[in-house]
């Protein structure tokens, strides 16, 4: 099998030399003048090695990869009764789309959808402040990423709030329906506030083990949340964790992955690696192009796919 650290040297090496690169995101103002060529990536596997190439230890916007810790938040807060409220199923249609709210009576198709995340951020106020919704989010990502250096941008999280039409429509429409329980402005706030948390790839690849081991920080590690539970947040990964591009990454990498519009992709070789990459140009479905395509390689050189015997 290729050896890990030169594969990665490799992949950064031909990201850095790449032309095409798709767009940053414009839609929040403060994501549109991140320098779009930059590109990292960051691999952790199960004896602790970190590997890093590139602009690994850059900070940038996790967007929504923030779902994923909200998600596991949310499900350890009340559990199964979640999925009454968003459902599992991959949307086939962009991550802001409103038309599907209407015909499902306002239950988001799922929770990495903004809708669905929007739905997940209400589950999370249930007898909680936004504050300290806010403070638990930021407290799990130090605590699985072993790094009390993460924070949130106020920055973003205020430019996202002041164009944030699209998701201040999803949330009223959600309330409408009696989806949401808690007043629009504070899911928005705690919605928008996750969104804007900066980590770097290294950060995030750590933060990511406890789905690539089985619910542990490492094999025969501290557990974080149960097997059954890092399986199944995994299993909405690979179907939803791309959007309306889910069909397309699980056929060109095979791994369980969570997109964000500031660029960065954190997937996972379950019991193999968690993997966390970046670069801020994206396609049109809202997914880093260099990144993609950096887990594509990466996952055939070393032949990591959960479809593979
Ligand atoms: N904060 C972004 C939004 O709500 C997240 C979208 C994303 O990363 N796909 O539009």
């Amino acid at each position: 099998m290729a050896h890990l650290e030169t594969v990665v040297g490799e992949i950064a090496a031909e990201m850095s030399a790449r032309a095409e690169r798709g767009t940053v995101a414009s839609y929040i103002p403060k994501l549109a003048g991140v320098p779009i060529d930059q590109f990292g990536i960051a691999v952790t596997t199960p004896d602790g090695a970190v590997i890093l190439a590139g602009d690994a230890t850059v900070p940038f916007s996790i967007q929504s990869i923030s779902k994923v810790f909200t998600l596991t938040l949310a499900l350890g807060q009340i559990g199964d009764e979640l999925w009454k409220r968003v459902g599992k199923e991959p949307s086939g249609n962009p991550f802001n789309s409103i038309v599907q709210l209407e015909h499902e009576h306002g239950i988001p198709r799922n929770p990495f959808i903004n809708a669905g995340a929007i739905a997940v951020a209400d589950a999370m106020l249930s007898g909680h402040q936004p504050r300290e919704a806010l403070g638990s989010i930021l407290r799990f990502i130090r605590f699985v990423s072993g790094d009390e250096g993460v924070s949130m941008d106020e920055d973003v999280a205020r430019s996202e709030k002041e164009t944030g039409f699209l998701n201040t429509a999803l949330a009223n429409y959600m309330r409408a329906f009696g989806v949401l329980q808690h007043p629009v402005d504070h899911v928005l706030g705690v919605y928008f506030h996750q969104c804007a948390i900066a980590m770097s790839c290294e950060q995030l690849a750590l933060a990511g083990r406890y789905l690539a081991f089985s619910g542990r920080l490492s094999p025969g590690g501290p557990s974080v949340v149960s097997e059954e539970r890092a399986r199944r947040i995994a299993a909405l990964m690979l179907t939803c964790g791309h959007y309306d591009g889910s069909g397309d990454f699980a056929f060109r990498v095979g791994l369980p992955g969570k997109s964000g519009v500031g660029g960065g992709i954190l997937a996972i070789a379950p019991g193999k690696a968690s993997i966390a990459v970046w670069s801020p140009g994206l396609d049109r479905h809202g997914n880093s192009v260099l990144g993609s395509l950096a887990l594509e390689h990466l996952a055939k050189a070393m032949r990591w796919s959960v479809f593979a015997g």
